[in-house]
This record gives structure tokens, C-alpha cells and sequence, in this order.
């Protein structure tokens, strides 16, 4: 299942968000609630994302 990420804002690199989504389709269709990504895997600080800044992995 492809992992939801987000680009770190403070090193640009890519990075888990910790949730994952079956499908492009799933993911367009279902509501994601704004979430907060702890311990960024990149920088170890806490981001603030919502599904705009989120991508599906591939
Ligand atoms: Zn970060």
C-alpha cells in the first residue's frame, strides 16, 4: 500500500507521513483530516500538513 508523504518543509526531502492509502483513487476520494507529522524522519520536527501538500508515493 502506498505510503502518504509530505516534502519536509525545512529540507525539502520527501518523508513518510505514517499513513498509507490503497489506491490514487482511495486517496482522491476519501477526506483526509489535517494531521500533524511527529518527529519528521528528515529534520525530527513536528509539520503541520493537510492533503494539499500530501502526494502518494510511487
Ligand atoms: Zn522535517
Amino acid at each position: 500500500m502506498p505510503r502518504i508523504m509530505i516534502k519536509c518543509p525545512t529540507t525539502g526531502q520527501d518523508v513518510a507521513t505514517g499513513m498509507s492509502s490503497p489506491d490514487q483513487k482511495s486517496y482522491d476520494e476519501n477526506e483526509i483530516f489535517d494531521h500533524i507529522l511527529k518527529f519528521c524522519g528528515a529534520c525530527d520536527g513536528d509539520h503541520p500538513w493537510d492533503k494539499e501538500s500530501a502526494f502518494l508515493e510511487s
